[in-house]
């Protein structure tokens, strides 16, 4: 099974699905352990992410760690990965800015995320800001109302989803980031008592 989860890694390496791969550098791919109890689901990977070939390892992927370090769950233990797996930008002046993918780039990236599941077959399964939960759960999906909450869905024994780290991190100021912040470690909060 390892082997199936490396050899799909390959493949998506070389995945051209959708027009996405043409300006990215790497197709960045899920990582964590093949049995981890708990897979988390942002939108796609950022700059950083993009030109480490690694999820969740720029600021945001920082403060996600903080969070699932104040949750009580060993990021270590945690699968994370995106429903898009080349970075979309747009430049602003020298810098690439994020740029949201639409629905033609996430249903052609769709197939390597089902398969990913498929192989961990998660506990939990969080989705990690608007795109990823309305992808998987719904376009009716509000994560502003249901943030926290656990929904039915094939997915999963357990899904439910929470805003983006990234979010937090837009926060207007210090007060509301830190506001923000325990919102989400209080949702992580509750993952953390279905992996017990
Ligand atoms: S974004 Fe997904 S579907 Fe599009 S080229 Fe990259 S891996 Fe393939």
């Amino acid at each position: 099974m390892a082997s199936s989860l490396q050899s799909l890694r390959k493949e998506a390496a070389d995945c051209r699905a959708c027009p996405l791969w043409k300006n990215a550098t790497q197709t960045v791919f899920g990582e964590g352990p093949l049995h981890a109890q708990a897979m988390l689901v942002g939108e796609q990977p950022g700059d950083k992410e993009d030109l480490a070939g690694k999820p969740f390892v720029g600021p945001a992927g920082r403060l996600l760690d903080r969070a699932l370090q104040d949750a009580g769950i060993d990021r270590s233990l945690v699968y994370v990965t995106n429903v898009v797996k080349h970075f979309k930008w747009e430049p602003r002046g020298k810098r690439r800015i994020h740029a949201k993918p639409n629905g033609a780039e996430i249903a052609a990236c769709r197939p390597w995320l089902e398969t990913e599941i498929a192989l961990i077959k998660p506990r939990v399964l969080v989705c990690l800001g608007a795109t990823a939960a309305q992808a998987l759960l719904g376009k009716s999906f509000k994560v502003s109302q249901q943030r926290g909450t656990f929904v039915p869905s094939s997915l999963a024994p357990r899904v439910t989803a929470t805003v983006h780290p990234s979010s937090i991190l837009r926060a207007p100021d210090d007060d509301s980031r830190h506001a923000e912040m325990s919102r989400f470690v209080a949702d992580l909060r509750r993952v953390a008592g279905e992996l017990k």
